[in-house]
């Protein structure tokens, strides 16, 4: 089977290119060609020598990503993408337009294990793990067909990135290479639902990420029913990975917090969260949930969101609501996937 030379990272392509008996500087050559000018087609790199490029053909291959379906917000200019992988799995990835720069919420794992109650990622387990290349490939196809430039990403669509631990730590060092995207992990948020021993892993490696925490709960009853690994890691033992993550590396964790209508919307909750939080000078992102259908969750009335948003700036706590973009375009995680696997959308 031919290797997949996009989820290599220059180190790993420079042993590769050596083996095959050519000089070291060629893999800098290929990676930039892969990684700068995202060309995927060895033909088209023009530099290396007609032998080569077949040697690298004969030997290599970049999975492609294929554009299933592209939906763009009437809203907004909120677009999403449902991709097809080599293997005829769907991923979803969104590409969100700010004011001061875009930024792409990807996938990183095709379906979820982690079964949270409101999400449609997790309605039918877990298929597999993306590989680097494919969250790399999420990038550069959405840059190449939106003709935009994205400065931010978000590790938020389908899947758990720290239960596909590997494979992300690639993905990171890839994009942040300074021979090929160089992209600053400033400027990239993994989002988790509270791997609690990874986050720690996370810690040591002190990669100037930005770490947002899935809280959704202030209290272990609640959380354990909607978030299941909350069994696994309770709020307490979570947290303690929070306070090392920001002791570790100097950067504040932020919050999520989706509000669910009778669940976690009362004013108790909030004052519960501000307890829980205040030692850690954490941001909170208040999200009203976005309806799956599927279970008994609703959002919030946009008073009682109000209201819990106001308690918690009311006690000391740094917190907003999260803008709904892409609501008509099933934006939330999973949702469009969800359909496509049981057949529910059409084009
Ligand atoms: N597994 C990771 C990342 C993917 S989910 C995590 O749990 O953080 C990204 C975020 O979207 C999480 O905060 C998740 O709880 C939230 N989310 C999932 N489904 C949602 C929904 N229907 N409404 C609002 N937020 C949702």
């Amino acid at each position: 089977m031919k290797k997949d030379i996009l989820s290599l990272t220059l180190q790993e392509l420079e042993v590769e290119i050596s083996s095959l008996g050519e000089q070291k500087f060629r893999a800098k050559q290929i990676f930039d060609w892969l990684h700068v000018k995202k060309v995927g087609c060895f033909s088209e790199m023009s530099n290396l020598s007609e032998q080569f490029r077949q040697k690298l053909t004969n030997t290599f291959c970049v999975k492609p990503l294929i554009i299933q379906k592209k939906l763009v917000s009437r809203h907004d200019n909120t677009v999403k993408y449902l991709y097809r992988l080599f293997d005829d799995e769907k991923i979803e990835t969104v590409l969100m337009q700010y004011r001061h720069a875009n930024s792409l919420c990807i996938s990183t794992q095709v379906g979820c294990r982690m079964n949270c109650s409101f999400c449609a990622s997790g309605e039918n387990g877990l298929v597999r793990n993306l590989e680097p290349s494919e969250m790399l490939m999420q990038l550069y196809e959405t840059e190449r067909n939106s003709g935009l430039q994205v400065g931010s990403m978000v590790l938020m669509g389908i899947g758990e990135p720290l239960d596909n631990f590997e494979n992300v730590l690639k993905f990171l060092q890839i994009l942040s290479d300074k021979s090929g995207r160089n992209m600053s992990l400033r400027h990239v948020s993994l989002s988790t639902c509270g791997l609690a021993d990874k986050i720690d892993e996370l810690a040591k490696l002190k990669l100037g990420l930005t770490l947002s925490v899935s809280l959704h709960a202030a209290n272990d009853e609640v959380r354990s029913r909607i978030l299941p690994v909350n069994r696994s890691y309770n709020i307490s033992r979570l947290l303690a990975s929070c306070k090392n993550y920001f002791d570790k590396t100097g950067r504040r964790v932020s919050f999520e917090y989706a509000l669910i209508k009778c669940l976690n919307d009362d004013l108790q909750s909030a004052d519960d969260l501000i307890r829980l939080i205040k030692p850690l000078h954490a941001h909170v992102n208040l999200i009203p949930v976005n309806s799956t259908g599927k279970s008994e969750i609703f959002s919030p009335v946009s008073t009682t969101t109000k209201l819990f948003h106001e308690r918690l700036t009311q006690g000391g706590i740094n917190a907003t609501v999260r803008r709904t973009l892409g609501a008509d375009i099933n934006a939330a995680c999973g949702q469009l996937r969800g359909a496509e696997v049981e057949g529910l959308s059409g084009d």
